[in-house]
C-alpha cells in the first residue's frame, strides 16, 4: 500500500485551514472496484486488548472514548468527516490539539458541503486533509458498478495505511448494519483498530450538543438533508424519518467505508 500522504491534497497551510487541491495517487496494491478485499489479521494480542478497552469504554464519554485512541495509537489516529455537521470533529477538539481531519471528496459533493467544510475548519481552528481519488467525474459516474468503492473505499484505504485507529462518527441508530457496532473493534476489512465515540447515541443527543456547542450546521439542514453525501443520491427526509433514508434512494443502506 502507498504511504497514506500519497493519497492526500496538501496539507501545507496552517491549522483552521483546508488543504489546497492536489490530485491524488491511487494506493499501490489496490484492487478493481469489484474484486472482494481480503481480510486482514490483527496484530497477536491486539482483539484481547480492544475486547478489554472496547467493555471499559462502553457508555464512556466521547471525549474520554477518543482520548484513549491518541494515548494509544498517538499520531496513527486518523479521523475522518463527512461535514454532514461538526459533532466529532468539536469532540475531538476539546481532547486533541491541533487536530488534522480526513475528508474524503469524490468529487460529487454538494457545493455547500464544500463551503460548511472551509466554515467548520475556521470556526473551529482544525486542519482538514481533502482526499480523491483523482477520477474525473465522468470515469465510473455516480450509479456506475465501483463508484462508491473507487471514491471512496480505496482512497480511504490508501489514508488508513499510514494509520492503526480510525475515529468516526457511526452511530447505532444509522442503520440496521450499524446497530451493533462496538464503541472500540478491530476492522479485518481496513485493517485498522476502529473508534465510534458517538455510537451510542440517538439523533436527538447530536441535535442537544449541536445546540448546547452552538456549533454550525450544514447549510442544507434549512432544507431537510441531515445525512449528507453525493448529492445525486441524497435527498431531504420528512420530519420524524431516519436521516439515512435520504440516502441512496432506499437502494441500498451503506457505501462500503463502514461495513
Ligand atoms: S454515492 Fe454515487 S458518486 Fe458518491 S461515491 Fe457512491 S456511487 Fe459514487
Amino acid at each position: 500500500m502507498a504511504s497514506a500522504t500519497d493519497n492526500r491534497r496538501s496539507t501545507a497551510s496552517g491549522r483552521g485551514a483546508v488543504g489546497a487541491t492536489r490530485a491524488a495517487t491511487p494506493a499501490a496494491g489496490s484492487v478493481s472496484p469489484t474484486e472482494p478485499i481480503e481480510p486482514t489479521e490483527p496484530p497477536e494480542g491486539l482483539l484481547e486488548e480492544l475486547a478489554e478497552a472496547n467493555g471499559r469504554l462502553e457508555g464512556a464519554s466521547p471525549q474520554r472514548v477518543i482520548g484513549w485512541a491518541y494515548e494509544r495509537f498517538g499520531e496513527a489516529t486518523v479521523l475522518t468527516s463527512s461535514f454532514q455537521d461538526a459533532v466529532l470533529i468539536d469532540l475531538a477538539a476539546q481532547v486533541r490539539r491541533p487536530l488534522s481531519v480526513v475528508f474524503l471528496d469524490t468529487g460529487f459533493h454538494f457545493p455547500e458541503t464544500l463551503a460548511y467544510m472551509e466554515t467548520v475548519a475556521r470556526k473551529l481552528d482544525v486542519h482538514v486533509e481533502v482526499v480523491t481519488s483523482g477520477l474525473a467525474p465522468d470515469v465510473l459516474p455516480c450509479g456506475a458498478d465501483g463508484c462508491c468503492r473507487a471514491r471512496k473505499v480505496e482512497p480511504l484505504a490508501g489514508v488508513l495505511a499510514g494509520g492503526a485507529a480510525w475515529l468516526t462518527g457511526v452511530k447505532r441508530v444509522d442503520t440496521p448494519e450499524r446497530s451493533r457496532a462496538a464503541t472500540v473493534g478491530f476492522d479485518a476489512a481496513k485493517g485498522v483498530v476502529k473508534v465510534n465515540p458517538i455510537v451510542g447515541w440517538t439523533e436527538a443527543d447530536v441535535e442537544a450538543y449541536v445546540e448546547s456547542r452552538e456549533l454550525p450546521r450544514h447549510p442544507l439542514n434549512a432544507k431537510g438533508y441531515y445525512s449528507i453525501g453525493c448529492a445525486p443520491t441524497t435527498r431531504p427526509v420528512a420530519a420524524g424519518e431516519n436521516p439515512r433514508a435520504g440516502r441512496w434512494g432506499g437502494t441500498k443502506t451503506e457505501c462500503g467505508l463502514h461495513l
